[in-house]
């Protein structure tokens, strides 16, 4: 799923650039991605770094853990139809390993529970993942990518070998067919058994998914949503199909079924926008709450909660291992703040 607008801004006037990028800078990349804002930045793309970037658990307003956010490759070699980041990105390419050891080794000094991994892809270039990968296990960190179904599928055992203690995965949908028309390439059965494995192994686990496909009814997105509740997720983030511009789906919607909403704050994944052929604007907000409803309830904060008490149990009796390092989440627990 595409998060590039929202961590291209975050991080995108200092993401460091490889050789090729800036061999190629002016055919390719001249106006995208962070390049442009490098630029915008007044920067010169051989000194923009790799920035120490953190995210904060809180309890009762009191911070109990930090994660760092790492950034080893950006944009991606997939054209899911709804996705920004083939046309923000246009080429994927790496970043180097050199300046990404030196973000590393921050984060071990500091203690940090884990490092999530926020490329939009990652593992697409393989060598290049290993080789983070090592860096990670070198330095003893647990970790935890934004990838895809097929990649985690088939790389899940040695990534749990090599300190892998939880993933977010765009599964967009568990309808075939959905996924087959938005040309996501995942197979749905694969996602299946990942979001089992996970479950399983109690790693945490970020689900992107979207509901309103034009095959969706009301009957099959609380069948999948109800299916989905199955797996226990953590993180679930449910979305509504929404035509970003300058995608394919955006050209697509627009030539079959129409745009009832030209208004861009609109755009949030919040809202239909367009003209659904079997559900209503209405009917697709109310679908939206049900969801999130039946994703963030009670079963799914204990299970939760059971991973966290589960990790940090084996933290204490595993050599050089720390019960208050594992890795906390309460994105669906009720703190009270
Ligand atoms: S895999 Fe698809 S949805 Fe994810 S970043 Fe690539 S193009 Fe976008």
């Amino acid at each position: 799923m595409s998060r590039s607008t929202e961590f291209g801004a975050l991080a995108g006037n200092y993401g460091a650039l490889d050789d090729c990028v800036l061999e190629h800078f002016d055919e390719c990349f001249t106006g995208w991605g962070e390049a442009r804002l490098a630029k915008e930045f007044d920067r010169t793309l051989e000194k923009v770094r790799h920035p120490f970037l953190h995210m904060n658990i809180y309890l009762k307003g009191l911070r109990v853990q930090r994660w760092g956010v790492l950034f080893t490759s950006r944009g991606c070699n997939k054209t899911c139809h709804f996705c920004q980041t083939p046309r923000f990105y246009r080429k994927p390419y790496q970043l180097p390993i050199d300046e990404l050891e030196r973000v590393v080794w921050q984060y071990k000094q500091e203690g940090v529970g884990q490092v999530i991994v926020l490329d939009e892809n990652f593992g697409h270039f393989d060598d290049a993942a290993t080789e983070v990968i090592d860096l990670l296990h070198y330095y003893g960190l647990k970790w935890n990518p934004l990838t895809r179904v097929e990649t985690l599928h088939r790389n899940y055992d040695s990534w749990m070998e090599r300190g892998l203690c939880g993933a977010s995965i765009g599964a967009e949908s568990l309808n075939q067919d959905s996924l087959d028309g938005a040309k996501k390439g995942n197979d749905s059965n694969q996602t299946r058994q990942v979001l089992g494995w996970m479950k399983r192994d109690r790693i945490l686990s970020q689900v992107f998914y979207i509901i309103g496909f034009e095959e969706d009814t009301e009957a099959s997105i609380r069948d999948n949503i109800l299916e989905l509740k199955e797996y226990r997720v953590d993180s679930p983030q449910i979305q509504i199909l929404t035509p970003y511009p300058k995608t394919i789906l955006y050209k697509n919607i627009e030539d079959n079924y129409g745009i009832l909403d030209h208004d861009l704050s609109k755009y949030d994944s919040t809202n239909l926008v367009w003209r659904h052929p079997n559900i209503s604007p209405e009917s697709m907000a109310k679908l939206l709450r049900w969801s999130n409803d039946q994703l963030f309830d009670i079963n799914s904060s204990f299970s939760t909660f059971k991973k966290i008490a589960f990790r940090s149990l084996a933290g204490l009796v595993t050599p050089g291992g720390s019960a208050t390092r594992s890795p906390l989440w309460a994105g669906n627990i009720d703190l009270g703040r």
